[in-house]
């Protein structure tokens, strides 16, 4: 025999060691009733019982869900059914709310959980995160961190970001055939976690945090600092009813070099493709969070899955930015500092206002 076979057949007398271990274990766990009958169902026929044995009804009237002809559901959380057009209208003012939620919640799981399994993109916002808290200047930094992210849905075309501000001319943004702008996610804000989230205190978070490694079984080198990333949507409602935000906890671990990396500080190059003229943008925050944000701009296959249709909401959350009343409300100052100290900072916005100069200009020379 040679030495693989050897190996094979070794790895198997192991498995099967294994095997014979658990039916030992589970034999001498029996439990019995004179009167049994054992003849359990196969998983199949238990779903197709399930169903059977349970009907839905109609959110507003709750009319049973006839066999051959289902309940449609909301076309926005896909979880709450109704037996008519009618009914589902009558709703709308209850429901409203509670659909917002849900949406926005599976909306927050599915783009968020895509940010954060993005290698590339979630070390940038890692780096971010590492100068917003200034780990990188602390001889000796926490052995555990929290941060909080928010994330923004903005039209993945920069003109219809403009237009739905209202800035261009009377043209409305570019809709799809449902009536949809085409968006995509971006990163907001990047800042250590308020404690007015109701999240729990730091000493809860660091719990969950080492449950889920536990859990996963993941390692990780003494000199790491572990930390809790908490991802928000940007949305009013966070802001103005502090307690509990809908968020997505993400467990991370920052090891010695991205500290290092943050510490070297060496700039971005962002290079204009019109001219090939590089500028320099110093290792920030703010620098991180636009390499992020570009990155996904230009992502127009949507390799990363972070493009979507914008909701009716967050549609108005860009459309409030544009408009001087929303300043004067200081619940929802936050949300606006954060798109307008962007739409200051990234160059993509400078653009378009550059843009928007030289339409104005060949408007009035026309
Ligand atoms: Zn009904
Ligand atoms: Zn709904």
């Amino acid at each position: 025999m040679d030495s693989f076979a050897q190996m094979m057949s070794a790895l198997n007398e192991l498995e099967l060691e294994e095997k014979k271990r658990k039916l030992k274990l589970s034999s001498t766990l029996i439990m019995k009733h004179p009167r049994e009958s054992m003849d359990h169902q196969s998983p199949k026929e238990i779903k197709k019982a399930a169903k059977d044995s349970t009907r839905r009804t109609c959110v507003r009237c709750c009319t049973l869900e006839p066999k051959d002809v289902p309940f449609k559901a909301c076309g926005g959380c896909h979880s709450a059914f109704y037996c008519s057009k009618e009914c589902q209208k009558l709703d709308w003012a209850y429901h409203k709310r509670s659909c917002l939620t849900a949406q926005k919640q599976r909306r927050l799981e599915k783009l968020g959980g895509a940010l954060v399994s993005n290698r590339t993109l979630f070390s940038y916002l890692n780096l971010a995160i590492i100068l917003s808290l200034g780990l990188h200047k602390n001889p000796s930094p926490p052995s555990f961190f929290t941060a909080h992210v928010t994330l923004v849905i903005e039209p993945e075309d920069i003109i219809d970001f403009g237009r739905l501000q209202g800035q261009i001319g009377d043209e409305p943004p570019t809709r799809n055939a449902a009536g949809k702008i085409k968006g995509m996610l971006q990163i907001g804000t990047v800042t250590p976690l308020p404690d007015n989230m109701g999240l729990g205190s730091e000493e809860d978070l660091r719990r969950r945090t080492e449950v889920v490694f536990q859990e996963n079984s993941t390692k990780y080198a003494p000199d790491c600092i572990v930390g809790s990333i908490v991802l928000t949507l940007f949305d009013l409602g966070n802001f103005s009813q502090p307690n509990p935000v809908n968020g997505l906890q993400v467990p991370t671990i920052i090891d010695a070099d991205m500290i290092l990396i943050a510490r070297m500080a060496e700039p971005f190059h962002l290079i204009l493709p019109s001219t090939g003229e590089v500028h320099e943008k110093p290792m920030a925050v703010f620098s991180c969070m636009e390499y992020i944000n570009m990155a996904i701009r230009q992502d127009h296959n949507n390799r990363f899955l972070l493009r979507t249709e914008m909701l009716k909401s967050e549609e108005k959350n860009i459309l409030d930015t544009a408009s001087a009343a929303y300043r004067k409300e200081d619940v929802q100052e936050f949300a606006w500092m954060c798109i307008r100290r962007r739409m200051e900072c990234e160059s993509v916005y400078q653009a378009l206002r550059m843009w928007k100069k030289d339409q104005n200009r060949r408007q009035s020379l026309a």
